[in-house]
């Protein structure tokens, strides 16, 4: 594939202002629902197969988010774009001042693999709804979503606006090469860093949502039967392999016994197995041995129980964890969650500061001096207060990392700013003019500007 022809077509196709009306951007959104639509049993079917994701969780967790997110930008779309009127200061009077959302160019979106049609399309969708031409690279670990992507994308797109390019490192690098005006990626913090790099080489924007430890913090004024069903549900979705599950869980020591009670009866209750349809696979191989090391079988009370013939890790509870080891030091991002007491909040709160800034927290408590504590000294990309994961179904909260956990945010309107750059413009007229910043400079002069700029 002819990498550098692709982006010159699409830059021809971009300047030749096909992308940036109201009409084209909704008639592709609208092409894009079409194709998701058409399309919807084979993204089961390629999700199924590459990790036995089933139905239910690929409709909530993939395809209907994406079909929401283009309703949103449809009927948001004509909002977004208008120009936006700003005052105009008193030293620029008389005149107008206002933003113009414009997109960026030639876009890159490079995906990862546990949400693998979310995370590829829906970056996407919020690339075209602000007006820019795409090129995809999905991962490569979950090839038969990439397979599928590739094949809808095709079916129903024109190539000078969005097409896929498929493969790993040395496609991704080479793409890399490239000079994009904007660039977002999707994955591991390892690998942003090398994506970053690239991006810089050409001063290209760039959004960066990575990965990182995401702590859960249980205190004795919590709800804790419904922390704990909200708890696993968020962290043994997918298998623990998502970005903001809950990596590990801190339990104020005095209710820690009947938590870890409660932990258990909420696995069994959910009856979690590859048979029963509700249960994922660790993606790969490399994947599951990166697992298994993680796991020190001296800690295991619930689960632990390994299969390689079917790539699946059962749901696994770990007490006993020492914050020195391993597990406690690499994001987990599988069904392993370590259960660590404590017993002052304070401790807590200085463990995670020590730490990088994770993609996610959560706080099961109902006392608000706890809870404020939490919002004010942690930094952290989002979270919820007595819930996890569900922040990021809300399409009105951007959702993004900060530090190594990323950087710049997308959902929702987000996504359409993430994709655009904000040109302002100050519109004065012709006729009229204040000759006070001419030279000559008189000390009259330089009275009056002192005059307008305190009052500016
Ligand atoms: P990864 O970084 O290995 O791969 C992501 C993408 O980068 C793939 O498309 C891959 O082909 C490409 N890639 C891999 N190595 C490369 C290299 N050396 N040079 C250029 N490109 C390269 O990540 P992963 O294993 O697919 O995903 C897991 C990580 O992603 C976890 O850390 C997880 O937390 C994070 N993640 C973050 C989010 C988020 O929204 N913030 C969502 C999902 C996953």
């Amino acid at each position: 594939m002819d990498y550098t022809a692709i982006l010159k077509a699409q830059k021809d196709f971009f300047y030749a202002q096909k992308t940036k009306s109201l009409s084209s951007r909704i008639q592709a959104l609208c092409r894009f629902k079409e194709m998701l639509i058409s399309y919807e049993s084979r993204i089961y079917k390629s999700l199924f197969d590459d990790f036995n994701k089933t139905e239910q969780e690929a409709y909530l967790t993939e395809w209907v988010i994406l079909i929401k997110d283009i309703e949103l930008a449809q009927q948001s779309l004509k909002k977004w774009t208008k120009k936006k009127r700003v005052g105009t200061n008193l030293l620029n009077w008389p005149g107008k001042s206002f933003t113009i959302a414009e997109p960026y160019g030639q876009s890159l979106i490079i995906g990862t693999w546990n949400y693998p049609i979310q995370l590829t399309l829906a970056p996407a969708i919020a690339a075209l709804a602000a007006g820019n031409t795409v090129i995809l690279k999905p991962s490569e670990l979950a090839l038969n979503t990439s397979q599928c992507i590739a094949a809808m994308i095709s079916e129903y797109f024109n190539p000078d606006l969005i097409t896929v390019v498929q493969g790993g490192v040395k496609e991704t690098s080479n793409l890399l090469k490239l000079k994009f005006d904007k660039i977002f990626f999707t994955g591991s913090t390892a690998v942003g860093k090398i994506v970053y790099q690239a991006a810089a080489l050409n001063l290209t924007p760039i959004t960066l949502e990575l990965g990182g430890k995401s702590p859960a913090v249980i205190t004795q004024s919590a709800q804790l039967p419904k922390a704990i069903k909200r708890l696993v549900w968020a962290k043994y979705l997918n298998a623990g392999q998502t970005c903001i599950a809950p990596d590990y869980v801190f339990v104020h020591q005095k209710i820690y016994k009947q938590a870890l009670a409660l932990f258990k009866q909420e696995l069994d209750k959910n009856k979690y197995a590859l048979e029963s349809n509700n249960y994922v696979q660790i993606i790969n191989d490399q994947h599951l041995k990166r697992l298994e090391k993680l796991i020190d079988q001296n800690n295991v009370i619930y689960g632990g129980q390994i299969s390689r013939e079917t790539r699946c890790i059962s749901p696994t509870l770990l007490t006993e964890v020492d914050l020195q080891d391993e597990i406690m030091k690499e994001e987990i991002f599988g069904p392993l969650l370590p259960i660590i007491p404590f017993t002052e909040y304070q401790e807590v709160i200085r463990y995670i500061q020590s730490n990088e800034k994770p993609l996610a927290a959560y706080l099961f408590s109902k006392n608000s001096g706890e809870i404020n504590q939490w919002l004010s000294e942690l930094s952290f990309g989002g979270g919820c207060i007595n819930d996890a994961i569900m922040h990021i179904t809300n399409p009105k909260l951007p959702f993004g990392g900060v530090g190594q956990s990323g950087t710049g945010s997308y959902h929702g309107k987000a996504g359409f700013d993430t994709f655009s750059h904000y040109k302002s413009i100050f519109r004065k007229p012709s006729s009229f003019e204040v000759t006070l910043k001419y030279p000559p400079y008189t000390k009259s002069k330089m009275t009056w500007i002192k005059r307008l700029i305190r009052f500016s």
